[in-house]
């Protein structure tokens, strides 16, 4: 980490012609904190709200590990179910120490693993035992609840057995997805007005529930398969709502986001309207929609699902699972996200590719950044090869039997617990589906800038939360800090609240070029300014680092400049008149900004001296923290409370096994450290102590005239530990 602005002045930095970093111009933090000791309560203007609205159901606190098997049954199976004994798979699952499951119903290629009754049902010609019902007997009998897997959008058979049900593509045809070399000519994906959802889903998800009384549904092939459809119902229903005759065919053709977003809306009523039929059938059976109301779904959840989840990437999950946990968890709605317990090192989807079991540690470090969140975790077991009539494989449960130990043992302290309100990023729902950049609901949708500022304050040992305008607004008075990242399509309304968060003493960050516009000069400090392309150099600790992006060149009013923009690679030549960022004071609070999309860049290359540059920037704008963590780079932190105990997660991101573009496995990872923490506290703490794992833990508490501190020392961090500050109450 940089010392650079802890006693340099700006004479100083200037003298030294090097040094073109000032941040050091500022003095110790002077300005009044918002408090920030504080975990997120509901509004109270929104309480009506809040009560009508639904917020979801689970199966109890118990039911905190799952194990998913997925299936996707083809044309070309032919032994489905044949070794699915339900004595012999009880013994199997137990294996895995899960405390719910879900198996398959229905995969994209539209076969049931099952003798569906249902009219028009596609049941797989390879299935010789009833699937589903030895997995019911079986979780049955270890008292588990069941979920079905069931492909909603996604279904070839029923596109080739009704071409008129279909999503049509620009082109007038059928839209057609593959999957294992299965495909219909007919089309597959199911168009949301049409008649797939009232004739086969929902018939079939309640012939489910009455046959094997099964618990749940995981609705998989939905949002990530919806496309706009050009279907005569489709067009007709977007011509009643804005009047125009001919939607749009691709997104860079007018009215392109108002196309979309009927997709959306769309596709979300479809979504409601199976939830409904399931809850009116049967109270208490719950369903999900993959990947809906995540990060690439923000916006008031309104869809009716009972609990939020996705399934992870094969490879590089943690860092995905940080931004979704960091997302999801402010729905309010119970969630999890679910790992593949397998993936490849050579790329590829399918049957076809050599999956490999991953070590348990990469299981337990990608487990670890959901569970700090306060989510659920299951894991998908891979089906794919060798094990279509039902068989398991033992020594692969083991291993995620050995990841639901690790899981359980956290549950006490992480689930439940409140987010303690550090740095809040913004995830616009406005700025996002104003201009959605492809087709499907969730591809297009671009979290890139959100991804460079997660991972750039977790390197720098923030406490971190992304919020939509939704979920941010009624509470932003409680976050010491936010950080709009690249979002100028914000509303007014958003605008409107960072000024007066500001004034109130709120430290906002402002990055991006284009965003500048919606606060205006005034609110920099700032008398000038133009836009340039360039290759550029940013001034951080001992060196510069380029960033050849589009620059707002700036001109200082009132606010200050925090370093100098360059354009060679010397810290002392041809350096330009423009500062790297500004720090304006407004009110009692102050905003920073940074001239360019310094997020997006982040999130492609992952400089850490771009990263040292936002950390300066940001204790320049806030000073010292109520919490502060000293870390390795890699461990990161999660700050919550439970009752009266605050907790400083630390998540270790090392792999012992460097990793390569061809190998991203996670294992044999090396304990780091020392972590050191400071914490403000009125009080001496009744107890301070490590959660989770075994290291030597000191602390001292000083009570004085200027501060009353709480030190903290972890000898090291293996993979997740939580410090437990413990109050009296
Ligand atoms: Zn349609």
């Amino acid at each position: 980490m940089s010392d650079l602005g802890k006693s340099m002045s700006r004479r100083d930095l200037l003298r030294d012609a090097g040094a073109v970093l000032a941040l050091s111009v500022l003095d110790a933090p002077v300005l009044p904190q918002v408090r920030a000791d504080t975990t997120l309560p509901p509004d109270p203007a929104r309480s009506e709200n809040e009560a009508t609205r639904f917020r979801g159901k689970w199966h109890g606190e118990q039911c905190y590990f799952g194990f998913h098997h997925d299936l996707h049954v083809i044309k070309s199976d032919r032994h489905i179910g044949a070794e699915c004994d339900p004595k012999q798979l009880a013994q199997m699952l137990k294996l895995t120490g899960a405390d719910f499951v879900q198996t398959d119903s229905k995969g994209h290629p539209g076969l049931t693993s099952w003798f569906s009754k249902t009219p028009g049902a596609s049941v797989g010609p390879g299935v010789v035992k009833d699937w589903v019902l030895a997995w019911r007997e079986a979780t049955k009998e270890l008292g588990l609840p069941l979920h079905c897997h069931y492909s909603g959008v996604f279904d070839i058979s029923a596109g080739a057995k009704h071409p008129e049900w279909c999503i049509v593509g620009p082109d007038g045809k059928p839209v057609r997805r593959e999957f294992e070399g299965m495909a219909s000519t007919g089309g597959s994906t199911m168009c949301p007005r049409g008649p797939y959802v009232d004739e086969l889903m929902i018939p079939q998800l309640l012939e489910l529930i009455d046959r094997y009384d099964i618990n749940g549904f995981w609705v998989d092939g939905d949002s990530w398969a919806t496309t706009p459809c050009y279907c005569d119902r489709c067009r007709a229903a977007f011509k009643s709502k804005t009047g125009i005759a001919e939607p749009p065919k691709t997104p860079n053709d007018p009215h392109w986001a108002e196309w979309w977003n009927f997709t959306r809306e769309g596709f979300e009523q479809y979504v409601a309207r199976y939830c409904d039929a399931v809850h009116r059938h049967k109270p208490g059976v719950l369903v999900c929609s993959n990947w809906l109301q995540t990060l690439r779904n923000p916006g008031e959840p309104k869809v009716p699902t009972d609990w939020i989840s996705g399934d992870n990437t094969p490879v590089w999950g943690v860092d995905d699972s940080r931004c979704e946990a960091r997302f999801i968890s402010t729905r309010g709605k119970p969630w999890d996200i679910m790992l593949w317990c397998f993936y490849t090192s050579r790329g590829g989807h399918g049957f076809a590719v050599d999956w490999v079991m991953k070590p348990v540690q990469m299981l337990q470090q990608e487990a670890a950044v959901i569970l700090a969140m306060g989510g659920n975790v299951q894991t998908c077991e891979n089906p794919f090869t060798g094990t279509r009539n039902g068989r398991l494989v033992p020594w692969r449960l083991k291993r995620i039997g050995e990841l639901a130990r690790f899981v359980k043992s956290r549950r006490d302290l992480c689930q439940g617990a409140d987010s303690i309100p550090q740095v809040a990023v913004l995830h616009s729902e406005h700025h996002a589906y104003s201009a959605p950049g492809g087709r499907d609901l969730i591809g297009s949708i671009d979290v890139t800038p959100i991804r460079g500022a997660v991972s750039s304050l977790l390197e720098c040992h923030y406490g971190v939360d992304i919020l939509d305008e939704w979920a941010l607004l009624p509470r932003l008075a409680r976050f010491p800090i936010v950080v709009v990242s690249e979002k100028e399509r914000m509303s007014e309304k958003m605008v409107d609240a960072f000024m007066k968060y500001v004034s109130a003493g709120g430290r906002l960050l402002v990055a991006g070029t284009a965003v500048f516009d919606r606060f205006g000069d005034k609110f920099f400090g700032i008398k000038g300014s133009r836009v340039a392309p360039g290759n550029y150099y940013l001034p951080a600790a001992d060196g510069v680092v380029p960033l050849s992006t589009t620059w707002r060149l700036v001109e200082t009013a009132e606010a200050k400049g925090l370093g100098t923009l360059g354009t060679t690679v010397f810290r002392d030549e041809q350096l330009l008149p423009n500062p790297a960022a500004t720090l304006h004071r407004v009110g009692s609070g102050a905003v920073a900004y940074i001239p360019c999309d310094i997020f997006r860049e982040f999130a492609a290359n992952r400089y850490p001296l771009v990263r040292t540059f936002i950390h300066d920037v940001l204790r320049a704008l806030a000073g010292k923290m109520e919490i502060e963590v000293d870390a390795p780079t890699c461990v990161d932190v999660v700050l919550r409370r439970k009752d009266a105990k605050r907790m400083v997660h630390l998540i270790n991101r090392a792999s012992g096994i460097p990793n390569l573009p061809n190998s991203p496995v996670i294992d044999e990872i090396p304990p780091v450290g020392p972590v050191t923490m400071t914490m403000s506290l009125p009080r001496k703490p009744k107890n301070v102590s490590l959660a989770f794992e075994e290291a030597t833990l000191r602390w001292g508490y000083a009570s004085g005239q200027n501060a009353q501190q709480l030190k903290i020392e972890v000898a090291a961090v293996h993979i997740h530990a939580a410090v437990v500050v413990e109050e009296d109450v």
